[in-house]
């Protein structure tokens, strides 16, 4: 016969709250599994406190915890090797603790529940389990030497009973007595989840059906220094399976002034990666609240994954609330710097690594940039970009030298600028670094590409000329540009088929004048040629000389200013950049072809008065060639275009070859 020690009421303020916690104040009831593992955590932990002190002397070499579930018997309970309770501590703990947390809890949160969600969820401990359970009990035995075992029953009014057990061992289980339906916490391999999402790293190992389910050990809480690449790697993909490895990571670990641990990894950034969303994971002392953590992680850093956990950040609030909230403002700003100096022993301890990764972590450093000043500041001077600058193979000193196409043109440099190599023996710079060396060439001024397949022309004919161009190819690019505008304000950045160059234009070639009537030169004459040929009014032809043999006989360019309203229009309307139709052709003089075709156009003119005779029809086209060959490099054709190229391509073949 079981001996009741005492029946009573729980005493309340807020009239009966079970009705609410049972109408799911959380809209997840399966929380209720993370709150009673955490207590039977936390009773373990205490129990090895006391063992510690002496004060208890049992065995405490295996901890565990231990969920079982009764389909007959319609329960769910969870055992632990803790430190359980006495009569007196049920009493006050679970009846009037429990209780008064949980009352305390409903009446602040319950009407912010429904309209702005809590992001932790937080707090409800033990009482959540009235969520799903329609009777709980709670069986008990306190370390104390002499405690007696208890056994307390509530079925979720406000009267609870509190009896003596048969228990023997130290520690507390939970029994719940499930609603009908809720019967979903019945299954294995619900509740094998739920553990899996809420208690893989809470420190003691977790049993279902005899086997243990969660890894128990939380990586981020041990020292960095007895952690291998491989330990962080196999992190990484435990936490985030059948990705790409990671680029590199950080360990978060400081106690003041909050506390804060975690790993963040840097992933390989697409363009398609979603920027606003984040797949971080916010533990609170190894208790898995959710993974997206928006809220604590500065903005530009939500592509970053792994896990933070912090138990200095507010659970149950809303998530507005906690945008707000001065402590997650600073944690925020703590992360942020910790990534750049991360970033920055990186790039001063291992620039080949760092390099190597500079395609992705590149995006990472922008981004920042473009939305954080302190971290812009931090990462300026590590910001790299791709170079056709080269590295000589000097052998005596380490002087560095700038190469031009043709291998002549050797300038030096200081040690300070020069550039470094990725993998693929590709060489990087900073933007300093990118002037120091520039310099006396051309001061203040930096050439870029966009493109490297479309604009190779452009870039080859700097190239050629010994001028050193800058890959600004990534997806991040065109935004980046006009910050870095601002930044270095004295500079200015031209894209390499923006404008020509004074340094590629050979000032020597002068046009000579060749009709004294009209005071006509051969520029005014190679002009009207390709004007009347292309009868495009709104084609800017412009002929200049080129310096350097591999020069291109045309250019389509489009002047910087011009293109950049393009692109922002581009950009209003989320459309991808049309062409336009106002543009320069620039004609190169110098070039043997536009030389011969003024040659062929002339020969019509004076022979049969006009573009209709054979020669002048094959002048025509020829120009007409020349300009959409170098329109190629600007833009594709469409399919009407494509077919007129094709055509006249073949029609001037089949010309060329005429006997
Ligand atoms: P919290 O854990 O936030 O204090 P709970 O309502 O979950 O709130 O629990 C109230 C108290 O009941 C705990 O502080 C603890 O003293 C006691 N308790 C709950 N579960 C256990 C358990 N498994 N073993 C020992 N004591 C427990």
């Amino acid at each position: 016969m079981t001996t009741i020690l005492e029946q009573g009421n729980i005493t309340i303020h807020t009239e009966n709250i079970f009705p609410i916690i049972k109408k799911a104040l959380y809209s997840e009831h399966e929380i209720f599994l993370r709150e009673l593992v955490s207590n039977a955590v936390d009773a373990i932990k205490k129990l090895s406190m006391v063992s510690r002190s002496g004060e208890y002397t049992g065995d405490i070499s295996n901890p565990e915890i231990e969920i079982k579930l009764d389909k007959d018997k319609k329960t769910l309970s969870v055992s632990d090797t803790g430190i359980g309770m006495t009569a007196d501590e049920v009493k006050k703990y679970i009846n009037q603790v429990a209780f008064s947390s949980a009352e305390e809890f409903i009446t602040k949160y319950k009407d912010s529940a429904a309209s702005d969600p809590i992001i932790g969820h937080f707090g409800l401990g033990f009482y959540s389990s009235f969520m799903i359970a329609k009777t709980v009990e709670i069986d008990t035995l306190s370390y104390q030497e002499g405690a007696e075992a208890v056994h307390w029953s509530c079925d979720g009014t406000t009267e609870f009973s509190l009896s003596p057990s048969e228990r023997t061992t130290v520690g507390t289980t939970i029994i719940l007595h499930l609603m009908d339906d809720e019967e979903e916490y019945l299954e294995p391999a619900r509740i094998r989840q739920l553990i899996k999402t809420y208690c893989d790293f809470m420190p003691v190992p977790i049993k279902l059906a005899g086997e243990v389910v969660n890894k128990h050990e939380a990586p981020w809480k041990q020292s960095p220094s007895s952690l291998t690449d491989e330990d962080y790697l196999e992190f990484y993909r435990y936490l985030y399976p059948f990705q790409e490895d990671p680029l590199l990571w950080i360990h978060l670990n400081t106690d003041y002034p909050f506390v804060v641990n975690g790993i963040l990894y840097f992933p390989k950034l697409k363009p398609d990666i979603d920027i606003t969303k984040s797949s971080i994971k916010l533990y609170c002392n190894q208790v898995f609240v959710t993974d997206n953590c928006e809220e604590v992680v500065p903005r530009f850093l939500l592509p970053l994954r792994g896990v933070i956990d912090s138990t200095d950040i507010p659970l149950n609030v809303s998530r507005s609330f906690l945008q707000g909230d001065r402590t997650v403002r600073k944690i925020a700003e703590y992360i942020a710097k910790k990534v750049g100096d991360s970033l920055k022993a990186l790039y001063r301890d291992d620039p080949a690594k760092y390099i190597t990764s500079w395609q992705d972590l590149g995006n990472f450093v922008k981004f920042g940039s473009l939305n954080d000043e302190k971290f812009k500041e931090q990462v300026k001077d590590i910001l790299i970009f791709r170079t056709t600058a080269q590295l000589g193979d000097a052998t005596e000193t380490a002087k560095v030298e700038v190469q031009t196409e043709e291998g002549d043109a050797w300038s030096e440099v200081s040690e300070a600028a020069k550039p470094a190599t990725d993998a693929d023996g590709r060489f990087y710079t900073t933007l300093s670094e990118y002037l120091e060396r520039n310099k006396e060439k051309h001061e203040n001024r930096i050439f870029y590409a966009t493109n490297e397949a479309t604009q190779a022309t452009y870039v080859d004919l700097f190239k050629g000329q010994g001028l050193e161009v800058l890959f600004m190819d990534s997806f991040i690019d065109t935004h980046f540009i006009p910050t870095l505008e601002r930044d270095y304000s004295e500079v200015k950045f031209v894209r390499v088929d923006a404008d020509l160059d004074e340094t590629l234009l050979d000032k020597e070639k002068q046009s000579e004048i060749v009709d004294p009537a009209t005071n006509k030169t051969r520029d005014d004459q190679i002009k009207e040629m390709f004007e009347t040929a292309l009868n495009k009014p709104r084609v800017n032809v412009k002929p200049q000389a080129l310096k350097g043999e591999n020069a291109p006989p045309a250019m389509v360019l489009l002047p910087e200013q011009a293109r950049r309203m393009q692109e922002i229009s581009a950009l209003i309307q989320q459309q991808e950049m049309q062409f336009p139709d106002d543009h320069v052709l620039m004609v190169n003089t110098a070039h043997p072809l536009i030389q011969n075709l003024l040659g062929l156009s002339q020969s019509t003119i004076i022979g049969a008065g006009g573009g209709s005779s054979p020669a002048g029809e094959l002048a025509t086209m020829i120009c007409n060639q020349v300009y959409e060959t170098a329109l190629m490099a600007q833009k594709g054709f469409d399919a009407e275009g494509m077919k007129t190229y094709v055509e006249r391509s073949n029609t001037l073949l089949t010309k060329l070859t005429e006997r």
